[in-house]
Formats: structure tokens, sequence, C-alpha cells
């Protein structure tokens, strides 16, 4: 049902299509009268419905999860069924849905873990059926580990995030990230002055929003006496409950130093014993079932650019033992352009994906360093490591179709 809309200052029809979650194109639709005139505040303009009008509650619903699914806010959704009792619907009950205020998804509730992950996803595929989610391999607790494909274009592009424990809000971003490329994909409205849809045509984007969902869970949750790695993590921990400082996965293994390029330099750098917070390799490389799901997923896709989100430090790693193409640090360039991080090269290490990825196909890798401070980095860093990903994951898609293919 079409409903009338206000016209507030400040307001642009982009700014009107974002706030009601239509399309620029639906909304001149339903307001023909606009065409060739400017927009005053006061005027009355026509908001087409862009849900469904009502829904039958299936098996499992919550009233919660229903506003969610169709971006309406539970006050909103409350309003229009007076008669219903939120805590017991039975199934079939038929519920009004009133018109929806451009409410997201993903709003980055603190902290933002593994359930908020698998559900967002889900919601997201609700609202944008065009994102495919696909499970690429499991952890060692067996959460599966989910991969999001947006786009349709011939090369495709990686992003992966949170590989260590503690850096999690790497998961928020590239999940707000997704949600908010899939927003402009649909509406063909720019995102960071970027046409979205335009660079999607080229480009397909694979993101892996969580690699390391078990070591997230123990960080943002703690050990509980029924983990079934209470007394090795303890031990592993030094015997503190504090996991604030864990980058590892649940067995102990620093995941980003897991990868066959330079393992045992890296060991030897590292000198690490056994498991424990960080920095433990493991005892060969491609031991834990996380790393050698992310490899196998890279191996089989065909990736021309891919980049992994970490915490903390603002700055942009781009190379591997001069084995990165020339446009390597043409596009660290870029990326400190668009994010004002800083490009560094000849960082000491080996064994990371970027590294392997460097390695294995001579194609551009990245390692970006967001935000700064102590991990993990408080909500209040989350809206400019957003933004500032964004933007390098667009510079990225913008570039990826000018990188040369490797052998
Ligand atoms: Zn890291």
């Amino acid at each position: 049902m079409a409903y009338p809309y206000t016209v507030q200052r400040g307001d642009t029809l982009y700014r009107i299509a974002r706030k009601t979650g239509i399309s620029l194109g639906e909304l001149a639709a339903a307001n023909p009268q606009l065409e060739g005139t400017v927009l005053y505040p006061g005027q009355v303009l026509t908001i087409p419905d862009p849900v469904p009008r009502h829904y039958e509650v299936q098996r499992g619903d919550t009233f919660y999860e229903i506003a969610k699914r169709f971006n309406i806010s539970l006050e909103d959704l409350l309003r229009a069924n007076p008669g219903v009792d939120p805590g017991r619907m039975p199934i079939g009950t038929r519920l009004v849905l009133p018109p929806s205020r451009g409410m997201a998804v993903v709003v980055p509730a603190w902290p933002y873990g593994y359930p908020e992950v698998t559900e967002d996803l889900q919601l997201l595929q609700l609202r944008y059926p065009f994102l495919e989610v696909v499970e690429i391999g499991e952890s060692v607790l067996g959460k599966p580990l989910p991969a999001v494909k947006i786009g349709e274009g011939p090369v495709r592009v990686h992003v992966n995030a949170a590989i260590h424990a503690n850096e999690w809000i790497t998961a928020a971003a590239a999940m707000k990230m997704v949600e908010e490329l899939s927003a402009a994909y649909q509406s063909g409205t720019p995102l960071q002055g970027k046409d979205v849809r335009s660079l999607l045509s080229s480009v397909t984007l694979w993101v892996v929003p969580m690699l390391n969902p078990d070591g997230v869970e123990l960080v943002q949750e703690g050990l509980t006496a029924e983990h079934p790695y209470s007394a090795q993590l303890l031990e592993w921990n030094g015997g503190s409950y504090d996991f604030q400082g864990w980058k590892a996965n649940i067995r102990g293994v620093d995941l980003n130093d897991q990868f066959p390029a330079g393992w045992e330099t890296e060991r030897d750098r590292r000198a690490v014993s056994g498991p424990g917070p960080r920095d433990w390799p493991g005892e060969a490389p491609l031991t834990e079932p996380e790393v050698i799901a992310i490899a196998e997923f890279t191996r089989n896709n065909g990736f021309r650019v891919v980049v992994a989100l970490h915490t903390q430090g603002q700055e942009i790693y781009y190379t591997y033992r001069g084995l990165e193409p020339p446009i390597s640090s043409v596009m660290a360039e870029d990326f400190a352009r668009v994010s004002g991080y800083t490009p560094v090269p000849n960082i000491e290490s080996d064994a990371g994906y970027k590294d392997w990825f460097i390695q294995e196909y001579r194609l551009p890798g990245f390692t970006i360093e967001a935000g700064k401070g102590a991990n993990p980095l408080p909500a209040d860093q989350f809206p400019a490591i957003k933004r500032e990903i964004t933007a390098i994951v667009l510079e990225s898609l913008r570039r990826a179709p000018e990188v040369e293919a490797g052998d």
C-alpha cells in the first residue's frame, strides 16, 4: 500500500529513497509530477510499498525476526497488529505488514559474533535475492564457514575477515559493506560516489566475513567449563581467563601463519614452541580446517585480487618477497588515497594468506590493518573502519579488470 511522505529540509530524492527502502526508479515512477521540478520542504510525495502487505506466520518464526526480515521496525509491526501477542503467535497467524522505513539488516550490536553473521546473511538474502551464500568448509568445532557472492562479472575479487579472533570488528565491517553494496546494486544508487552496478557487472565479489568463528566466540564469550578445549585453552592462555588477546583458532594455531609460503622461516622467526594466543604456526602448514577451506576456496575460484582484513595500524601491506606484480604498488596507493591508510612495503612476514596468494599466483594480494588502538578495537571505531574498508574494496573492484591474469 502506498503511503504519503512529507519532504523535509535537506531531503533529496536519493535520501528519500534510502530512508524509505525503495529505489530511485520506483520513487520517480510513483511521483510523475516531479519530473523537471525541484523538491521543496512540505511537499507530499507518494512512497510505493516495497513489501507484501500481509505475511502468514511459519513454523519457527519470531515476531522480531519477521520485523527484521521485512525491514520494519518492531514498533511499527506491533502497532499494525494490535490483536497479536508477539510471544504467542500460532502458525498461520496473518500479520499486517506496515510500510518499511528503511531499517538496516546489519546492526552491529556489540559484540558482533558468529550468530549475528549467520542470521544477517539469511536476512540479507531474503531482502537481496541476488546474493548467493555457500559454505566453504567448517571450523575445528564444526561451524560452517559462509561465503557470500555479489555481482555477475567474469573477474573475481575476494575479501576475507576475522582470520584473527580478536580482530572480529572486521567481520562486522565486512557484513555492513555487503549490505551497502547490495542496497546500491539493487537500487542503482552510488556508494561513496562509485557506480556499484557498473562495477559489479564486470566483477564478482566473494566475501568470507568470519574465517575464525571458534576463536571469535572465545574472545567474545570467554571460557566455560563445558568447552571441549577448556583445560587446554586455560593452559595455552597462561592460566588466564582473559581471552581478549587471543588471535589463534581454538587449537591455539595462528591461522595467518599457516600458509605454505616461507612457513619454516616464519616458524623460526616467531620461535613459539606450542599452541597459544598468537604466533604459533602449527606443526606444519595447512593443518587447520579453516586454512584448508580458504586455500581451497581460493584455488577453485581464480581470484584476480584478494584483500584480507585485519586490525590494527591503518596500514596496507602489499608485497611478498618481490613476487607481487607492479600493479600492487599502484593499487596500494589507490587504497591509501581513499582510506588515509599508509602503504608499507617490505614487512618481515611469511606464511600469511596474502603472502601465499602472491607467491602462488603473482597477482595483487593485500593485508589491510584497519583502525588504530588495542585489539579488540572498540565499537566507536566501527563507522570509520567500515567506511575505509568499503572504500578500499570499491577501489579493488575498479582496478580488478585491469589486473593481468598470472600464469
Ligand atoms: Zn590480524
